[in-house]
């Protein structure tokens, strides 16, 4: 096979068709049938530590190179702008580094996902007892404060006492 043509669906087909890689972008994943012809499933989830698909608005391209170490052909290629460029089949010890290495990426990209992620729920959850701190604050001075007498300067005044 030399190239392979793709198709943009929301749902990866139950029955995939050789030479089409069909990429779908809800679920961030691109599937095709292993270029070599041994009609095994090849998935390839897209994300910034896994592959990156450029589509040039007429052809698609997938980075890094696809190993398909896991299967028994061991196939190993590059789709370029829907070419299909064939790569040398990788010794063991070079695929065990890889896989290691890619091990080791994906464990800090993800480090840094859930810091984020812990660090807005921390924020979001200050910002609440904030607002619910100010918001009683306002109701006890209203409290105080005569309804007659809720002019203006008050009102600014109670601002300054919720901050
Ligand atoms: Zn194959």
């Amino acid at each position: 096979m030399k190239t392979i043509s793709f198709e943009f669906v929301e749902h990866i087909p139950e029955k995939l068709d050789e030479g089409i890689i069909y990429v779908s972008l809800k679920y961030c994943t691109a599937v095709h049938k292993c270029c070599c012809g041994c009609q095994e499933e090849v998935v390839t989830p897209l994300s910034p530590v896994d592959w990156q698909l450029t589509f040039d608005g007429k052809t698609i391209t997938l980075d890094p190179s696809i190993g398909n170490w896991g299967l028994k052909c061991q196939s190993h290629y590059w789709i370029r702008k829907n070419k299909i460029i064939w790569l040398e089949k990788w010794p063991d010890s070079k695929i065990k580094l890889l896989q290691e290495a890619d091990q080791i990426e994906k464990e800090e990209y993800y480090k840094i996902i859930n810091k984020k992620r812990v660090y807005r729920i921390l924020c979001v959850n200050a910002c609440i007892q904030i607002l619910h701190l100010s918001s009683n604050l306002i109701k006890n001075c209203c409290r105080i404060i005569p309804q007659s007498r809720m002019g203006k300067v008050h009102f600014f005044s109670i601002l300054a006492i919720a901050r």
